[in-house]
């Protein structure tokens, strides 16, 4: 198991970390298998969405933003409560397939670390499993 780490910059941002998994794709030595992307925060999240045109992240997270609203009753103490619900609609773990040393991606598609709590250093676990 591997490990990316992440410091985002802003409380909520978008960070393509498609190339550092393909590195960890890569050191693991699998051919052909299975990638599994694990993100180990609360507040945080992974997902596979286009790479090309940087507007599709930010219109997730103004979507996001508008399906769970900052000002509702919340009862975490914390106050991070919007965080928390949407790292539960996007996920906190992907399995991407590997065939032939690489990761199985459309065209378009990158792998992508949604931060919504930030700025803070977060972590992704990558595990490689042979099949
Ligand atoms: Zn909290």
């Amino acid at each position: 198991m591997r490990e990316i780490p992440i410091k985002t910059q802003a409380r909520e941002e978008m960070v393509d970390i498609t190339r550092e998994v393909a590195s960890a794709v890569a050191e693991s030595g699998v051919k052909n298998g299975m990638c599994h992307l694990n993100c180990l925060h609360t507040t945080a999240g992974i997902t596979v969405n286009e790479n090309a045109d940087p507007d599709v992240k930010a219109d997730i997270l103004m979507a996001l933003r508008n399906i769970v609203q900052d000002g509702w009753p919340y009862a975490h103490a914390e106050g991070n409560s919007p965080a928390h619900v949407k790292s539960s609609i996007i996920g906190a773990s992907l399995a991407i397939p590997v065939s032939g040393g690489r990761l199985v991606l459309g065209t378009w598609q990158g792998i992508i670390f949604c931060e919504f709590d930030g700025p803070r250093s977060r972590r992704v676990t990558v595990t490689v499993v042979g099949a």
